[in-house]
């Protein structure tokens, strides 16, 4: 089993998800006349018989997914941008799926974000304690962003943007895009961006918010959760705080495009073309 680097290793530009692999706050930029937008964030699973993964360190990551979407909410809210629902907001609350999808609707979101941690791969049981044993798979660490080209236009290209937008932000701010190397018959990786997916799954077992909503999901397998080091770095704040602020840019640029070819955007806002 892989421990932390000797400290030798890392003074050389360590690479996501090392200890010292830098991450980046983005500063986030508005067009002109931008008005705020109605995110619904999902917390993954926390549904009947749906806790999801267990991680690492043998968390259910309906817990992880509640954390991190009660944090993601109070930062994109500070930003003044967006006004946040959350699907659940409670340890013990249940919600079924498809409730989330008429919350959503009803609500007239302009987007649903659905927040989850990949487990992938052969994992290997480790002493994550003395006492407790828990899955452990370090080799394919990364987010992945994933979204369905099932059913009909606009829908399906605002999907794709906001998908490509929220993976182009993440990698921009240092996440790691994962490769997708276990994702084989289950979903195709993006010509365009790294880390992006498109569901492949047989039809009936297709993933249900993301084809379903009429209104633009995604799904955004935040990292992997069986990897030690990867799992270490998103208990920290500068990774939350990081991973806020790409979202954020990431729904500005998926929700308001400047228009084109001149754009009102202030500085920064180059290289944004799909
Ligand atoms: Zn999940």
């Amino acid at each position: 089993m892989e421990v932390a680097p000797p400290p030798s290793l890392k003074a050389s530009a360590p690479t996501w998800p090392a200890p010292g692999a830098p991450l980046t706050k983005l500063a986030v930029t508005v067009p002109r006349g931008f008005r705020k937008k109605r995110i619904y964030l999902d917390a993954g699973h926390g549904a009947d018989g749906n806790t999801g993964n267990r991680s690492v360190l043998c968390e259910d990551e309906q817990d992880f997914t509640l954390r991190v979407g009660l944090d993601l909410q109070r930062r994109l809210e500070a930003t003044g941008l967006f006004v946040v629902r959350l699907s659940r907001d409670a340890p013990g609350q249940r919600v079924a799926y498809p409730a989330r999808v008429v919350a959503a609707e009803a609500w007239n979101a302009h987007a649903f974000v659905s927040l989850h941690s990949d487990a992938r791969g052969q994992a290997q049981r480790w002493h994550a304690t003395p006492e407790r044993q828990c899955p452990r798979q370090d080799a394919t660490p990364g987010y992945s962003v994933l979204w369905s080209d099932e059913g009909s236009e606009p829908l399906k290209t605002h999907r794709a943007t906001l998908a490509r937008a929220l993976a182009r932000r993440m990698e921009a701010a240092g996440f790691r895009p994962y490769d997708g190397v276990d994702y084989t018959g289950l979903y195709d990786g993006d010509a365009v961006q790294p880390g992006v997916f498109v569901d492949r799954h047989a039809p009936e077992r297709r993933i249900m918010v993301l084809r379903r909503p009429r209104i633009p999901s995604v799904i955004i397998e935040t990292y992997h959760a069986l990897d030690y080091e990867e799992n270490q770095r998103w208990k920290e704040e500068r990774t939350l705080d990081a991973f806020a602020a790409a979202v954020a840019q990431g729904l500005v640029e998926a929700l308001a495009p400047p228009p084109a070819p001149a754009n009102t955007a202030r500085p920064h806002s180059a290289g944004m073309a799909e």
